[in-house]
């Protein structure tokens, strides 16, 4: 439905994200209604696609989803992941780390979580917020977050040479869209429990977060384990980007069906 690759970030590129317009709904015709109606049907070439991934059970896929507060990850995974087969499909969510988790490197705790041959994993928040709330709220001193770019993306590399397909998602909202998703925390009794007093702390670091979004993006997009910066001001053509953008990569992964044990021909079900 649409090329993905516009989205994607070349290796090497220094990306500013002004060049990055979150209300982009480039190659998409309609509006809200009639991307809605888009969307079903990309859950059932999903669905396809990754029943094939299951049976086959030899390839994998990582799906890393980091943005800002109220950026949609969870209303992503809600509404990509709908129909696909649950047994296939994990979800991993990095939250501010534990004691124990402290006390070891910053990918212990991400590496137990990859995905095993057949499935899908989503990484909600992931080993890239050890350069990104790390960074700005300066949790270690700079000269150790600095080299972290270079183990996640070494780390990155390994994963991929060991068969893991890799594909990371910064889901693009503005700063205006965040005041909006913020109020409706506040105004709606439905979504208060969403809203943490911490986020208004973020919001006021708003810059510094671009930055080190920027630096991000700029320093661990690689040809193996590629970022695409996904307009979501607009969450229905975000779930239909990210959707796509899956589609495709399974397209390319090919997943078959396996042959079976034997020859199947005459044999009866008594
Ligand atoms: P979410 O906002 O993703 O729905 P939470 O409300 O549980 O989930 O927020 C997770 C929090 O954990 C975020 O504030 C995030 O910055 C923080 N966090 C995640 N990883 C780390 C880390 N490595 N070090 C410090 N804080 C982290």
């Amino acid at each position: 439905m649409f090329d993905i690759s516009q989205y994607r970030v070349p290796p090497g590129t220094l990306v500013s994200l002004d060049d990055h317009d979150p209300n982009a709904k480039v190659g998409f015709e309609g509006g809200k209604k009639e991307g809605k109606r888009a969307l079903p049907k990309l859950n059932d070439r999903l669905y396809t696609l990754q029943r094939k991934l299951w049976a086959e059970s030899r390839q994998k896929l990582l799906l890393v989803l980091q943005a800002t507060d109220t950026g949609g990850k969870d209303g992503t995974i809600r509404n990509v992941f709908t129909g696909v087969n649950p047994q296939g499909v994990r979800v991993a969510s990095f939250g501010k780390p534990t004691e124990e988790e402290l006390a070891h490197d910053y990918l212990w705790r991400v590496h137990e979580h990859t995905p095993a041959d057949g499935q899908i994993t989503v990484f909600n928040r992931s080993h890239y917020e050890d350069v990104l709330v790390v960074r700005v709220r300066e949790l270690v001193p700079k000269e150790r977050w600095e080299r972290r770019y270079h183990h996640i993306n070494e780390f990155e590399r390994m994963l991929t040479d060991e068969g893991t397909t890799i594909v990371k998602v910064y889901l693009n909202i503005s700063k205006d869209e965040q005041r909006e998703r913020l109020q409706k925390r506040l105004d709606n009794p439905d979504k208060n429990w969403k809203f943490r007093s911490g986020d208004l702390d973020d919001r006021k670091l708003w810059d510094k977060y671009q930055e080190a979004f920027e630096a991000m993006l700029s320093r661990t997009s690689t040809e193996y384990a590629p970022w695409y910066v996904v307009p979501a001001n607009r969450k229905w053509y975000r779930n239909l980007v990210v959707s796509q953008l899956l589609i495709d990569t399974l397209t390319e992964m090919d997943p078959q069906f396996p042959e079976p044990e034997e020859d199947l021909d005459g044999i009866v079900v008594e």
